[in-house]
């Protein structure tokens, strides 16, 4: 009962507690006038006599494009799983997951769920659980998008769970309740990011959205659409061009193709809920439909093309968000799919620090663990030192590699089975096929290793603060999520986080 009655309570404080409507709701970005952004040079301090310089140099202190990387639930032992599965597909132990390339690699402390723990890296404050983009005394915070936004650089906002969901939600909305979706997403106008990609159209388009949506989603469903009437005419009107369902998945796809996507501000999502797991990606009986949805290493390519646009740079925040859900299903095959993706991700990230490296800062992190992990960094290392598993087409010989070298022997007649299933090609492509087999492999060789998943809820382990590029340095001492907006608006000189946002006149 006492329950029930502080439901009731909390559903009344919510009415009181979400962002303006749109008669009040103003453009805090249009009144104010961007500062431009400027690249710090350092140059050779003039001397009386001239010293021979091959070529003058300009290296910047400070990134022009920052990618703040978020994996829900993302622990250690998650980011063993990918350490793993990169070396199984790689079939090259020196070759492991993007990460641990990155120059600063923290474990720091996190929050206990997505909605304090994205507030705390969007907003640079510890709230309570539920809370979204308001502090402990329900006051709306400045985010790391309106900072950006500030002086001049373009915004993104991705995720391959619902839009409205907690974590992108932290960086575009203010609400005291991480369930009110449809509040969450009144907020996007005010926020003003300019590329937002994902799932989640059920709590953004009205019932009747006109011709811009068909009614067919990315996975071939018609979802049953429940956001504010006024809602997309007002985006619209704010200029956002619109990717929605299917039809918006395939003009996404063959204008970055043809080299055409060049939106400056869109609306790009195409399920009606959260994006699908990867898992079903690979299996045998999910069909053709997942293929019509985006992955997330594409939604961050058309944000990348779009966003390039602005010539002063964009700050991106890209989450993956199904990690977590995997863990809530105590299910580590399904999160190794996940963990697969997103350093599939990082890879293509670092393909672009490697063609901007001194204007580039990549910041991977988490909100909270999930799954409490256990993890053991030693008998892992003693196993990256092993031999590598090669693909083979017998599998009495992968099998025998795996118990002898690795000592995986538990399973190996399971594995065998695994290894005849992938050879014989049985779910699709090769490739299909081999991801299979090495999601196998890697749960087996993890919990041999040490890394095993204890329980499907969020735990208190640390969580990585791994960044690389211009900047990066100042992330050595960290120890707190909190501290990652704050540090960013340090390197970049912009007003410092957190600071409440007062109402508008
Ligand atoms: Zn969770």
């Amino acid at each position: 009962m006492k329950n029930k009655i502080m439901l009731i309570v909390f559903c009344t404080l919510l009415v009181f507690s979400s962002c303006s409507q749109p008669d009040t709701a103003t453009d805090i970005n249009a009144q104010q006038t961007p500062e431009i952004a400027t690249t710090e040079i350092i140059t050779v301090a003039p001397t009386d006599t001239p010293v021979p310089t091959p070529s003058p140099t300009a290296v910047p202190t400070k990134p022009k494009y920052i990618f703040i990387i978020i994996g829900d639930g993302f622990g250690r032992g998650a980011m063993t799983l990918g350490e793993i599965y990169a070396r199984l597909e790689s079939e090259d132990m020196s070759k492991g997951a993007a990460w641990e390339d990155f120059t600063v690699q923290n474990y720091v402390t996190a929050m206990g769920e997505s909605a304090s723990g994205g507030t705390a890296i969007s907003c640079g404050v510890e709230t309570d659980p539920w809370y979204i983009g308001k502090n402990i005394d329900g006051q709306e915070m400045y985010t790391i998008m309106d900072r950006a936004k500030d002086a001049g650089y373009a915004t993104g906002v991705i995720t391959n769970s619902s839009i409205t969901d907690a974590t992108p939600a932290t960086f575009m909305s203010h609400i005291t309740n991480r369930y009110g979706f449809t509040r969450i997403a009144d907020c996007f106008p005010e926020s003003n990011v300019d590329f937002i990609a994902g799932g989640g159209l059920i709590s953004v388009l009205p019932e009747k959205p006109g011709d811009v949506f068909d009614g067919v989603d990315a996975m071939h469903y018609a979802p049953e659409l429940v956001g504010s009437e006024w809602l997309l005419p007002e985006l619209m009107n704010m200029g956002y061009e619109t990717y929605f369902g299917l039809a918006g998945s395939i003009a996404l796809r063959s204008e970055m193709a043809n080299g055409t996507y060049n939106p400056e501000k869109s609306l790009n999502l195409f399920t009606g809920g959260i994006m699908p797991y990867e898992f079903y990606r690979y299996s045998s009986k999910a069909g053709t439909k997942y293929d019509d949805v985006p992955s997330l290493t594409e939604m961050t390519q058309a944000g990348i093309q779009s966003l390039s646009q602005n010539e002063n740079g964009f700050v991106m925040m890209i989450e993956s968000g199904l990690i977590d859900k995997c863990a809530h299903k105590s299910n580590e095959e399904m999160e190794i799919y996940e963990v697969k993706e997103l350093n599939n991700l990082l890879l293509e990230l670092m393909d672009f620090y490697n063609e901007h490296p001194y204007e580039t800062m990549i910041i991977l992190t988490a909100d909270h663990e999930t799954g409490n992990y256990t993890h053991d960094d030693e008998l892992l290392n003693q196993w990256k030192a092993k031999s590598p598993f090669l693909w083979a087409d017998d599998a009495s010989e992968m099998a025998a590699f795996l118990t002898q070298e690795w000592g995986v022997t538990t399973y190996s007649k399971n594995l065998e089975t695994q290894i005849n299933k992938s050879n014989a090609a049985e779910i699709g492509t090769v490739s299909d096929n081999r991801a299979y087999l090495y999601a196998e492999v890697t749960m087996y060789t993890a919990g041999k290793y040490g890394t095993k998943i204890r329980s499907s809820e969020h735990s208190g382990q640390l969580v990585p603060l791994f960044v690389i590029g211009t900047g990066s340095e100042i992330f050595k001492d960290s120890t707190h999520i909190k501290e990652i907006p704050a540090n960013i608006c340090n390197i970049m000189g912009w007003t410092p986080l957190p600071e409440v946002k007062l109402p508008q006149e």
